[in-house]
């Protein structure tokens, strides 16, 4: 509001006295909302759900994953685009009950729970690192670059150590703790494991396993390297729909409450800091490229469900199983662009369509 107001050069000094009064009282602005974006009346978000799914549904570039071999079993055609608003409203198009598992999505929420167990933030910079890491998803090499082993809660070592982290007396107490806090996220649903999704990747999970190892033996991993492993294998393989990611989505986007429980998960001082590592690291080696066109902090999976946060208004989920090069949801992706475009979404000031 402030960038905005003071960017208009002939306003008057009342004019522009008043704006900073507006932007500076808590009754009309908090941290970490988007008040440079517009906020769209109902018919134009139902419209551009609509448009995006349309203008997609026949794309078929990519291909779904196949280093998780059931992933290749996943309808390749599914295509479900959503926007849930940070009151809890809805507007979908496409195949949007259907339960994908969850894959990397699930990241920030973990990081969430983790932020929220340790006091706020801080723990995220301490033990895991918050710095992008300009590689792959599941990158080794990046463990051995960056300084004091420092990654991120969005990449695949990152979130093993964030699962780590998780205060918790046994292994089932972690899995509990983590699922509950994933199906809080969903607004009480009652998310499932998929377990074929979990046999399939943990029986395979040597590239990861060589994470878990190398991180414990840099003293970045906090729990039995092996629980650490199977627990976030589990995160990954829950089932989740596009509508319950959207509304996932929404819990950030209305400052880390949830809409349909009113349950607070995430403090509200706590919020940009998760939105900030979302935009840096949200789409792995495409973060940069994703910011510059979208401008919307994100997150992605291989099981091809993103979720994208409008701070302070709306959250957009979409699913489609096709990935492009570095991992990420081609459909999907355009969808969220698309939206974002149409909508003046971006965070920085109203990108082109
Ligand atoms: N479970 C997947 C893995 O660890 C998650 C990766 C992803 O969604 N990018 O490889």
């Amino acid at each position: 509001m402030i960038r905005r107001e003071l960017s208009v050069s002939k306003a008057s000094v009342p004019t522009i006295v008043t704006a900073v009064l507006l932007a500076t009282s808590s009754a009309t602005y908090a941290k970490g909302d988007a008040d440079c974006v517009p906020m769209p009346e109902a018919e134009q978000l139902q419209k551009v759900v609509n448009e995006a799914h349309a203008k997609f549904k026949d794309l078929k570039e990519g291909k779904n994953a196949d280093y998780i071999p059931i992933l290749k079993t996943i309808p390749s055609d599914l295509f479900g685009v959503v926007i849930a608003t940070r009151d809890g409203t809805m507007y979908t198009a496409g195949d949007v009950d259907y339960r994908f598992s969850i894959q990397s999505v699930s990241k920030p929420f973990t990081a969430a729970l983790v932020m929220q167990q340790y006091g706020g933030p801080q723990v995220i910079v301490d033990k895991i690192g918050v710095e992008p890491t300009g590689l792959p998803f599941n990158s080794k090499m990046a463990l051995e670059i960056y300084k004091g082993r420092s990654v991120n809660p969005m990449v695949n070592a990152g979130a093993i150590a964030a699962v780590s982290l998780v205060k918790a007396s046994s292994e089932d107490d972690r899995w509990g703790k983590v699922l509950t806090n994933l199906r809080d996220f969903a607004g009480g649903a009652d998310l499932p494991l998929l377990e074929e999704v979990f046999k399939s990747e943990y029986e395979t999970s040597w590239s990861n396993r060589g994470i878990a190892n190398l991180l414990f033996n840099y003293q970045r991993l906090y729990s039995d390297p092996e629980e650490a492993l199977r627990v976030y294998t589990k995160q990954c393989s829950i089932g989740v729909s596009t509508k319950e990611l959207a509304m996932m989505g929404a819990t950030l986007a209305n400052r880390g409450v949830n809409p349909k429980t009113g349950k607070r998960l995430l403090d509200e001082r706590s919020v940009p800091e998760l939105l900030a590592i979302m935009l840096t690291a949200g789409f792995y080696d495409e973060s940069g490229l994703w910011s510059y066109e979208a401008g919307l902090p994100s997150k992605t999976g291989v099981g091809g469900g993103i979720v994208s946060v409008v701070p302070g208004k709306y959250a957009i989920a979409a699913f489609s199983p096709r990935l492009n090069e570095a991992g990420n949801s081609v459909r999907a992706l355009k969808a969220i662009r698309y939206i974002s475009g149409k909508l003046g979404a971006d965070i920085f000031g109203p990108n082109a369509e």
